[in-house]
């Protein structure tokens, strides 16, 4: 038997249950891995406590079941690893590339440009802070250096980081460590080698690669998807008030999701049991034939 190498994960953050837009995600990230003899693993994302809904991760991995999901090995939970995080924060400061912030979100509000994702961090504190300022967050020397990538879906990337981005925090300074460091360096302990999600990622990519750079890990593939979208273009989400799954829905829904993928599932099947619609799935999975787009409305 050929070992396994290709390794896909989903990872949810537990803000509520699953909706239609999550389980996009998660069946994109299922077949890509699984079409390819892969593993497929889910990792709880819960390090921002503030925005969690208690219970939420057991409902999504009760939902992950009930619609027929299996994954590879335990469930693995970001609340758990801050000895890893801060083994990371450590080599990048090691490095010269980290620097204390004591900017406010009004000090930066009031001196920053508009980038592609938000403000661009100014430099404020990037040659130390100013006499009787505190450290408040961690931030990250970023540089001119194109960052250039190939999506499978949504094709050629490039961002200046320095122009598009700015510094960007990896400790906030309400002593959380930030998404972006925390996803690059359990991708990299996993043995992540392809990352499917939702396009609304797509921006953070550049940061994670550059951060993979900056630590020496690999980078993996990348499969961004199309985001569901209300009438409005705003992605479902539970801000937006998105509908919770109910399993007793999953033939539909793991049908519906197909349809978005670009899959063409034939009508018929739409009643089918959901293991009859996943067996087809895995024989027919086309990654080409999803939209190149980052946003459809549902
Ligand atoms: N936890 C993130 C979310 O739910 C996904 C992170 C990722 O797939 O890299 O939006």
């Amino acid at each position: 038997m050929q070992p396994s190498t290709v390794r896909g994960r989903f990872a949810p953050s537990p803000t509520g249950p699953l909706h239609f837009g999550s389980l996009i995600a998660a069946v994109a990230s299922y077949l890509d891995a699984r079409s390819q003899q892969g593993n497929w693993l889910v990792r709880i994302e819960d390090l921002d406590l503030p925005r969690q809904m208690p219970g939420a991760a057991d409902i999504i991995l009760r939902t992950l079941e009930a619609y027929g999901f299996e994954w590879d090995g335990e469930v693995l939970y970001q609340s758990q690893r801050d000895r890893y995080y801060q083994d990371a924060l450590h080599a990048l400061s090691a490095r010269g590339l980290l620097y204390p912030c004591s900017c406010s979100r009004k000090e930066i509000a009031d001196s920053a440009t508009h980038g592609i994702d938000g403000l661009v961090y100014p430099g404020t504190c990037r040659d130390g802070l100013a006499p009787g300022k505190q450290a408040r967050a961690w931030r990250i020397k970023v540089d001119e250096q194109p960052v250039f990538f190939h999506d499978a879906v949504q094709g050629e990337i490039c961002q200046i980081l320095a122009r598009d981005i700015g510094d960007f925090v990896l400790k906030r300074a309400d002593g959380l460590f930030a998404y972006q460091l925390a996803v690059v360096v359990d991708d990299h302990l996993q043995g992540i080698t392809h990352i499917v999600r939702g396009a609304d990622l797509l921006d953070s990519t550049p940061r994670q690669i550059f951060l993979q750079q900056a630590l020496g890990y690999a980078t993996p593939h990348y499969l961004h998807v199309p985001v569901a979208a209300n009438a409005a273009g705003e992605k479902l989400s539970k801000q937006t008030l998105a509908e919770p799954l109910d399993s007793r829905n999953r033939s539909e829904d793991l049908w519906q999701v197909l349809a978005f993928l670009g899959q063409s599932p034939p009508p018929e099947l739409r009643q089918s049991p959901h293991t009859d619609i996943w067996q087809w799935a895995m024989q027919h999975w086309q990654p080409a034939s999803i939209p190149r787009q980052r946003a459809i409305a549902v």
